[in-house]
């Protein structure tokens, strides 16, 4: 009996890795199309100072699908990632949050915003992509100084001398380059020496429990402590709640990111959020 069920376990199994496969060649096919529709788009994310004073954004990208209604990353990136997508989409991404932060520049209330856009460790790695990069921003015209490139320590598990090659080029130009997700991968101390960045992101399951958790509580201040030291911007991100901003706070962290200061959305609601009165 048991031999039976074995066998049916596997066979169940294998149709689910079928129907997995299945689902995931569906999903690619569905990005490549979403693509020629342009049906791709960024939402903002405000990151604001020890105030709640706006210091810039991040771009979060969204898929604004026919039937599916709006998709979040979490849904496609990978897939994008595995299928090389992520290419043409990240260059649209960046593409527009360029144009963004050049608009932003003509408006003298936003003149001074930054803005993160996230790039996957393919398409950093791709050839051309530091060309890439300085050719949007001269296209564009935006700031190089208020451009960061949010990348995740997967970037570590390939060529470190040819990342930091490319690292140093784009921060010659002005480029800000943040580590996201501090603490979730593989980096290790040596190589946040080597690593030519500019600014840490703590991540957001530190932050969560960071009021209740001592483990989490001890990394959060380990990762503000240890940036402050290199003489690196930290974002505590993931911040929902006054008492984990507070505590942050305390510990030295001075630029926040969260639920607590808004939710993602489009560049329109950012601005109009932005010239509200504090609800705090
Ligand atoms: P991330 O870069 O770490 O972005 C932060 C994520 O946390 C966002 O999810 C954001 O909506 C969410 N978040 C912000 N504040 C809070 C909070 O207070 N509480 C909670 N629970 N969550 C919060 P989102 O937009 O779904 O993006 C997920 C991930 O997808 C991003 O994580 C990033 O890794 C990736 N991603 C997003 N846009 C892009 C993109 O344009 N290119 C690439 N390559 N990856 C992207
Ligand atoms: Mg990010
Ligand atoms: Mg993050
Ligand atoms: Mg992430």
């Amino acid at each position: 009996q048991a031999k039976s069920r074995g066998r049916n376990m596997l066979c169940f199994f294998d149709l689910g890795m079928q129907a997995a496969a299945t689902a995931r060649s569906a999903l690619e096919a569905d990005i490549r199309a979403g693509l020629q529709r342009d049906e791709f788009l960024l939402h903002y994310q405000r990151v604001v100072d020890a105030d709640g004073a706006m210091l810039g954004a991040e771009a979060l990208v969204r898929w604004r699908h026919s039937e599916r209604g709006m998709v979040p990353p979490g849904e496609f990136i990978a897939v994008a990632e595995q299928t090389g997508l992520i290419l043409p989409l990240g260059r649209r991404v960046l593409r527009e949050a360029c144009q963004q932060l050049a608009q932003w520049a003509r408006e003298p209330a936003c003149a001074h915003w930054t803005l993160s856009v996230n790039v996957s460790a393919q398409e950093f790695r791709h050839p051309g992509f530091v060309q890439q990069v300085l050719d949007v921003i001269a296209e564009t015209q935006a700031d190089p100084r208020r451009l960061k490139l949010e990348l995740t320590e997967s970037l570590l598990l390939h060529d470190v001398e040819d990342t930091i090659a490319r690292m140093r080029m784009l921060r010659a130009r002005g480029v800000g380059l943040s580590l996201d997700d501090f603490g979730t991968g593989y980096s290790s101390l040596s190589y946040l020496k080597r690593l030519p960045l500019s600014q840490l992101k703590i991540d957001q399951s530190f932050v969560r429990d960071v009021l209740t958790d001592p483990s989490d509580a001890a990394i959060a201040c380990t990762v503000v402590a240890l940036a402050n030291s290199l003489g690196l911007d930290v974002v505590a991100e993931g911040v929902e709640s006054d008492g984990q901003r507070d505590f942050l706070l305390r510990n030295g962290c001075r630029r926040f990111q969260g639920y607590l200061f808004g939710r993602p959305g489009p560049a329109s609601a950012l601005r109009a959020a932005d010239t509200e009165p504090p609800s705090r």
